[in-house]
């Protein structure tokens, strides 16, 4: 996708992973390297620029957290400033009400048909019935496009080639399909004048009503995509951008940003003419694997949480090296806490996933707060030296605690299969940013 910007990203965050040393020179390297892919990309020269410029001064000037390598800050650096020059956060489409109005609006060739095949099917598939109107009186074909798309999909469609009057047959599909939950209108996407298009945009969505416009952008056009979208955006309240054929192209990371930069939600890319090439956008997924980084996102935050905390090193190690007591679960409780659900976290590492036994792993807040209870009704003997506690004392904790023999019980099974657990994770060499953290 996008041409050759994932590949070029993906070299060069390859590139930085491999350094040894993380200096000035290294950093100026890399972020010349990312001016090129972007360039390339069609990506506004000033919006290179100012990219360029955070990204230097926080490499340079932040200090990486406690636990976090230089390196790793860096590539966390670069990643949040690409996510923040796509649009940091994704949007969503909310269908809150019945029928609920979309008007596609954009120019021809942008791939407005094809996105509304692509769009009806995916909300198909989540359970509502979308009916189309076809208002496009320019272009002969357009009604034809339609009613082969919505004959496949068996949905229904209220058009009329031979009526020339685009807010006529936008009120009747209206008062067709009133009864319907979701209502798609089709709108031409080409007149004599640019003006004279526009303004029909106008008149339609004061017909419509529509709960959300949304705007079809070719994203082969790169950065000329922000002209576009504010042309469109003087007529009517866009709601939606969908930005098309970024499969394969050049200019893809240039339309992105551009249309980011204006503040439009991106809702949807296509990336493909394939009915299901369809694809929701969020900036933080789509530069994930832009860089190739797979899972590194969350590793890294997750590193960088725990390393916030003063983490108990000492406490750590006997963990790891098996010396496991009561205590020392009762003081390692928090931490897992920050790290995740035990599971989670070793699912993150390769070959860990699923090594955990899985009630060991089920352990929820609630319970933990319930075990560090009945663990307060402990005497440190018991604590540090839970193989003491039979049946006498698991009925004093239990009274103590003002809970059950069971639940007792229950804490001390809890132990003993994370005991066990935890023996067979810390004979475990690991590496990557996960290990680095728990060294
Ligand atoms: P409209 O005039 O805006 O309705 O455009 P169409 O839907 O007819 O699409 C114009 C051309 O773009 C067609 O050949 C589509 O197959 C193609 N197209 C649309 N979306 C995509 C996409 O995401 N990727 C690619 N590669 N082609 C697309």
């Amino acid at each position: 996708m996008l041409g050759n910007l994932g590949k070029n990203l993906t070299n060069t965050m390859k590139k930085l992973a491999g350094m040894t040393i993380i200096d000035e020179e290294v950093v100026k390297e890399v972020i010349k390297d990312i001016q090129r892919a972007l360039i390339q990309s069609d990506v506004n020269i000033k919006l290179v620029l100012n990219l360029s410029k955070t990204i230097e001064d926080r490499a340079l000037n932040e200090k990486p957290p406690k636990g976090v390598t230089a390196k790793e800050h860096v590539i966390k650096i670069v990643y949040e400033e690409l996510v923040h020059l796509l649009g940091d956060k994704a949007a969503e489409v909310e269908i809150d009400k019945k029928p609920y109005k979309i008007l596609f609006v954009g120019l021809q060739g942008s791939g407005k048909t094809t996105t509304i095949g692509k769009m009806a099917k995916y909300l198909q598939k989540k359970g509502f019935n979308p009916a189309l109107i076809c208002t496009d009186t320019w272009r002969p074909a357009a009604y034809e496009q339609l009613r082969q798309l919505t004959e496949s999909l068996n949905l229904s469609l209220y058009g009329d080639p031979n009526n020339k009057d685009a807010l006529d047959l936008a009120r009747k599909g209206l008062k067709e399909f009133k009864k319907q939950d979701l209502i798609i209108v089709d709108t031409a996407g080409r007149h004599k004048e640019e003006k004279d298009l526009l303004d029909e945009m106008e008149q339609i969505s004061a017909v419509v009503e529509p709960d959300e416009v949304m705007l079809v952008i070719d994203g082969t056009i790169g950065q000329q995509a922000k002209e576009q979208a504010l042309a469109f955006s003087k007529t009517t309240k866009i709601g939606s951008i969908v930005i098309t054929k970024l499969d394969g192209s050049a200019k893809g990371g240039g339309a992105l940003s551009a249309v980011a930069e204006i503040g439009a939600p991106i809702k949807f890319i296509g990336t493909g003419e394939r009915i299901e090439d369809l694809e929701v956008f969020d900036p933080e997924r789509f530069i994930s694997r832009l860089l190739g980084m797979g899972d590194i996102r969350s590793l890294i935050e997750r590193a960088e949480e725990i390393a916030e905390e003063d983490v108990d090193a000492e406490a750590m190690d006997a963990m790891l090296s098996g010396k496991f007591t009561l205590k020392d679960m009762y003081s390692q409780f928090e931490m897992m806490n920050k790290m995740g659900p035990m599971q989670q976290v070793m699912n993150m590492l390769p070959g860990m996933g699923n090594k955990l036994p899985k009630n060991a792993s089920q352990v929820t807040e609630e319970k933990l707060s319930k075990y560090k209870i009945l663990m307060d009704s402990m005497t440190e003997q018991e604590l540090t030296h839970p193989e003491i506690i039979k049946q006498s004392r698991v009925k004093r904790i239990a009274r103590g605690s003002g809970m059950r023999n069971e639940d007792v019980k229950e804490l001390l099974k809890y132990y003993q299969v994370t005991k066990k657990a935890i023996k067979g994770f810390g004979k475990r060499k690991m590496g990557g940013p996960m290990g680095q953290m728990m060294r």
